[in-house]
C-alpha cells in the first residue's frame, strides 16, 4: 500500500475528532444532569407513596380500635346502667346483693373511664395520623409536579445532543466516505483494540491518543520514518506531522 496522501491522514485525524465527539454526546446524553435529577425525583416520590401507605395503614388501625373501644364502652354503658335499674327498681332488697350490684357498678364505672382514657388517646393518634396524611399529600402533590417539570427539561436536554448527535453521524459517514477503505479498516481496527481512539497525532514528543511522552530516540525515529506509523507506547495508528 501507498503512503497515505497528507489530505487523507488529515481526514483520518478529522475523522477522530468527530467519533471522540459522538462518544462524548453519547456519554453526556446518558448522563444528563437532568436525568440524574428527575431520577433522584422519582426516587423522593416512591419514598412519599411508601411513607402514605404506612400513614393510611396505621389510620386503618387506629380507627378500628377506635370503633372497638366505641363498641365497648356502648356495652359497658349498658351494662351499667342495667345494674342502676335493678337498683332502683326495687328488685334488689337484700342488703348484701344491694352492695354487691353497687361494688359492680363502680367497678363497671372504672372500666369504662379507662376505656374512654384510651379512646382520648386513639383520637389524638389519629388527629395526628390526618395531618401526617394531609402533610404528606401536599408533598406528594409537590414531588409529582417536580417529576413532570423535570421530565419536560430531560426531554429538552436530550433533544439538542440527539440533534447534535444526529449531524456528527452525518459528518462522520462523509468523512468515512472520502477516506481510503483500506486506511477506515486500519483505523477502525485500531479503534476496536484500543476500545475508543484508533489514532494519534505526535504532537510536543507525546502522542495524542495515550499521551505518553516518547524519549528523544523514539520521536527521532519517528520523524525519519512514514507519515503513518504505529505508537511505541499504545500501538494505535500514530499520525507524524510534516
Ligand atoms: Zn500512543
Amino acid at each position: 500500500m501507498a503512503e497515505p496522501t497528507t489530505e487523507q491522514l488529515d481526514l483520518l485525524l478529522a475523522l477522530q475528532d468527530t467519533d471522540s465527539r459522538i462518544r462524548r454526546l453519547e456519554h453526556q446524553r446518558d448522563d444528563l444532569p437532568e436525568q440524574q435529577q428527575l431520577d433522584a425525583a422519582e426516587v423522593r416520590v416512591a419514598e412519599l407513596v411508601g411513607e402514605h401507605d404506612e400513614v393510611h395503614l396505621e389510620l386503618d388501625r387506629a380507627a378500628a380500635q377506635q370503633r372497638q373501644l366505641e363498641r365497648e364502652i356502648e356495652v359497658l354503658v349498658e351494662r351499667r346502667d342495667a345494674e342502676r335499674a335493678r337498683l332502683y327498681d326495687g328488685t334488689v332488697t337484700n342488703e348484701r346483693e344491694l352492695r354487691s350490684v353497687e361494688a359492680e357498678i363502680s367497678s363497671v364505672e372504672r372500666r369504662i373511664s379507662e376505656h374512654e382514657d384510651t379512646l382520648l388517646e386513639v383520637l389524638e393518634q389519629v388527629e395526628g395520623l390526618e395531618t401526617r396524611q394531609a402533610d404528606l399529600d401536599a408533598a406528594l402533590t409537590a414531588a409529582r409536579d417536580q417529576v413532570a417539570e423535570l421530565t419536560s427539561a430531560r426531554d429538552e436536554a436530550a433533544k439538542g445532543i440527539l440533534a447534535e448527535l444526529a449531524e456528527a453521524a452525518v459528518e462522520r459517514d462523509r468523512q468515512a466516505g472520502e477516506l481510503d477503505p483500506e486506511l477506515l479498516e486500519r483505523y477502525r481496527t485500531a479503534a476496536q483494540r484500543a476500545g475508543g481512539v484508533g489514532v494519534g497525532r505526535l504532537e510536543n514528543n507525546t502522542c495524542s491518543a495515550c499521551r505518553i511522552g516518547l524519549s528523544m530516540a523514539d520521536v527521532g525515529e519517528l520523524l525519519a520514518g512514514p507519515p503513518l506509523t504505529t505508537c511505541p507506547e499504545c500501538r494505535r495508528l500514530l499520525v507524524i506531522p510534516e
